[in-house]
């Protein structure tokens, strides 16, 4: 049987209030509005992170910490070492977007939405042919794609079309990149109205806050997982998380990609959210320890949730034993884990 790739459509704006209510039943405190900008450490153990808010500056004690911002911020500022990155060949940055008043009726749009086929690449063709076509002869934005997302109501489509390439890591190329990509929204959606019927009464209802981000840091952590490993699905005896997105590379600077489906599941083991000498430290999402083939696969949501879960487990045990994150009870953490539902 071919593994089922699992893409599932969700409304964002009840996503983000189930998000809330889940962690207000849990009882955390929230920081929201805050932005991490350094942390206090000794010894490579970390005693406190700052974070700035409209309170000012403040500092957050803890036992342990969870790197869980994408750019491996907080592990960056307590100098963890960095897997070797080229700026010129991270995955490029893209700002989704939705349109509304399309046709989401017609068939080619209804093809479009339909994510979850194993062996294929989702993209529109249709589309990606006709502006391909079109790109020789006029100027208009690179894009990538596009691939066209069900909000599960009529008429609406998010939209994963623009990109450029810029290291996010890096403030004013980061803005740069933001404002190309706010325009190429724009000149895109145009695009879409004057060339395809079922655009014809589209407009842009809403452009993501941020531009999205691919690819930045990535710790050196105990274990680095390598995309032969993650090809062959090779299991790890301290395995805490199961992905089977493809292999997805976004070439920087043009609009193509390499996609290689995996024939099974692949797995990520702790060490991969551990590094060797900081005791009181954990990441999970994209700043994992992995090499770009394995990345590319699991930078996804599905497999950042994973590694979430298993990384909060892992720090909820150290912080009540007093281990270290490498001395962590592995058998146990997986059999929490195995206990909350996860498939290892
Ligand atoms: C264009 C695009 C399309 C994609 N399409 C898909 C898709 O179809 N399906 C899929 O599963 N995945 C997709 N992905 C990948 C996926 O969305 C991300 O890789 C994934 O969400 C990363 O999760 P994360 O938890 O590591 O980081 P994030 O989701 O980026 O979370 C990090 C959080 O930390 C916050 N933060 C960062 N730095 C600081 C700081 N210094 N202080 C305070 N807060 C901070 C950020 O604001 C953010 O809220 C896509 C990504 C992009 C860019």
């Amino acid at each position: 049987m071919e593994p089922n790739i699992g893409n599932i459509a969700f409304d964002p704006e009840r996503y983000k209030l189930c998000a809330q209510r889940m962690v207000l039943d849990a009882g955390v405190t929230l920081y929201t509005n805050s932005f991490l900008t350094g942390c206090v450490c000794e010894d490579n153990v970390i005693r406190q992170v700052i974070i700035e808010n409209k309170n000012g500056a403040e500092a957050i004690e803890s036992k342990i910490f969870i790197d869980a911002t994408g750019d491996a911020d907080l592990a960056n500022s307590a100098h963890v070492p960095m897997q070797p990155m080229n700026g010129a060949s991270l995955q490029p940055l893209s700002t989704y977007f939705i349109l509304q008043g399309v046709d989401t009726s017609s068939p080619m749009i209804q093809e479009a939405m339909h994510h979850s086929k194993q062996g294929e690449n989702c993209h529109c063709l249709p589309v990606r042919e006709k502006l391909l076509e079109m790109m020789k002869t006029q100027e208009m934005p690179n894009f990538g794609g596009p691939w066209f997302c069900t909000l599960l109501r009529d008429g609406a489509v998010t939209v994963n079309m623009t990109r450029t390439t810029a290291n996010a890591c890096d403030n004013r190329d980061y803005a740069r990149a933001e404002c190309q990509l706010r325009e190429d929204v724009f000149t895109l959606a145009d695009l879409l109205r004057k060339t395809f019927p079922e655009f014809k009464n589209a407009r842009v209802a809403s452009v993501a806050v941020q531009a999205g981000i691919r690819e930045t840091r990535r710790i050196v952590g105990v274990h680095t997982v390598t995309g032969e490993e993650y090809v062959n699905a090779v299991h790890y005896e301290d395995s805490v998380s199961h992905g089977i997105h493809p292999i997805d590379i976004h070439s920087s600077n043009q609009g193509e990609q390499y996609t290689y489906f995996l024939k099974q599941p692949a797995y990520v083991p702790y060490r991969a959210l551990i590094a060797p000498d900081y005791p009181n430290l954990l990441v999970a999402g994209r700043c994992l320890s992995a090499d770009r083939q394995a990345f590319a696969s699991l930078r996804v949501q599905g497999s950042c949730m994973d590694m979430g879960q298993a990384a909060g487990a892992a720090a909820a045990q150290c912080a009540a034993s007093g281990s270290p994150v490498q001395k962590a009870d592995v058998p146990e953490l997986i059999a929490h884990l195995k206990a909350l539902g996860a498939k290892l």
